[in-house]
């Protein structure tokens, strides 16, 4: 069997890196019947930091094809990655093209997958923020709907493609658990300090959302929150591309306890997360990784895909407003939820996928 893996982006790169283990783990079991997996990286994300130190840390295979497609609007970058992938498809001629998540990549992945007739698998398939406006749940919505499998990490994902009709649709759908949470179990023992100093008992943050980014008044409050919030316990920030060029436009001044670091790998985001004290994010990864190190989460959104960790009072939405995020972040202090709950599965989303092409190919 033959799979082709699209990835572009950060979170993709952290999330295959659990799954390609996991092939190459099935392969050394079971040597006969050998997955062979052919990545292809279209370039969205191209930064070392945001990039080469995932293949590195992680030990992702080399990409077959470098696509080197970024710095274009969405129809360019979309246009251009469905015209490269396309060909590599044609030479490829897999049994199954896999895609992740909610990226550009994600989209151009499974369009291309689609018009060729080779069944598709989404991972992270089914989650929504019925937010129209975000890039991402376009995305989503799209990719769900030209796959053959559908790999969902939550009882909410499946739910929510029970109501657009999915059931009456000849599509798989299998709950797999989280691959996220299958990465951080894979990798937490390698857990590593950033180089930059890190101060103790500091709050973690992360901002890259268009939302925030684009929106000079979302921005600036998020800012001036961290400034205040600094004041009290300080704030680590490694600072995302996109989110430094806004904030060098936007002129935002910025705190001297609020300390922003270059994007850091995964390993330092491991020990950064287990350090923490509290996580003030607008990641979806994050939120979710929060959790998994049984830390408490403000999401600086006004909607999230992970609403598990809300209604079990893990996380808690606190939009860009200042008054909010202050209000929140003072009675963080207080809050203890049951960390025991098993909301994303136990390790095991990878393996689970692995059947699941067996099964459906
Ligand atoms: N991450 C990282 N280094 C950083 C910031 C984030 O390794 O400097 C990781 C983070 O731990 C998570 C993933 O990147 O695993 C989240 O990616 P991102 O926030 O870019 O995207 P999203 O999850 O919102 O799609």
């Amino acid at each position: 069997m033959k799979v082709v893996t699209i990835i572009g982006a950060r979170p993709q790169f952290i999330k295959s890196g659990a799954v390609s283990r996991s092939f190459i783990e099935y392969n050394q079991t079971n040597p006969k019947e050998s997955i062979s997996e052919v990545i292809v990286h279209t370039g969205q994300h191209y930064d070392s930091n945001m990039s080469d130190v995932f293949f590195e840390q992680m030990n992702i295979p080399k990409p077959a094809y470098q696509l080197d497609i970024n710095g274009l609007g969405h129809g360019a970058m979309t246009g251009q990655m469905l015209e490269e992938i396309e060909k590599v498809l044609l030479i490829e001629k897999p049994d199954w093209v896999m895609v992740y998540g909610d990226t550009n990549s994600t989209l151009a992945g499974a369009l291309a997958a689609s018009k060729l007739h080779i069944k598709l698998a989404h991972i992270e398939a089914g989650l929504r923020s019925f937010n129209m406006r975000m890039p991402e749940e376009v995305n989503r919505i799209l990719t769900d709907r030209v796959s053959s499998v559908l790999f969902c990490p939550t009882d909410s994902a499946i739910s929510n493609l029970e109501k657009e009709g999915y059931n009456d649709l000849d599509i798989a759908i299998v709950k797999n658990g989280d691959v996220m949470m299958d990465a951080s179990l894979m990798f937490s023992a390698f857990a590593k300090a950033p180089q930059e100093e890190i101060p103790s008992n500091f709050i973690l943050t992360t901002v890259h959302r268009a939302e925030n980014t684009d929106d000079p008044e979302r921005l600036k409050n998020i800012f001036k929150a961290l400034n205040t919030i600094s004041q009290e316990t300080p704030v680590v920030l490694p600072l995302h591309p996109r989110t430094k060029s806004f904030i060098e436009k936007y002129d935002i001044q910025l705190g001297s306890n609020l300390h922003c670091i270059d994007p850091v790998g995964y390993v330092e985001m491991l020990y950064l997360l287990k350090n923490c004290s509290l996580v003030l994010t607008d990641s979806g990864g994050l939120q979710k990784e929060a959790y998994f190190f049984k830390k408490y989460c403000l999401t600086l959104r006004d909607e999230t895909e992970w609403v598990e960790l809300i209604d079990n009072g893990f996380n808690k939405l606190v939009g860009a407003d200042f008054e909010t995020i202050m209000a929140a972040f003072k009675n963080a202090h207080s809050q203890s939820p049951d960390f025991s709950l098993d909301l994303y599965g136990n390790g095991e989303a990878s393996k689970k996928i692995i059947e699941g092409l067996l099964k459906h190919k």
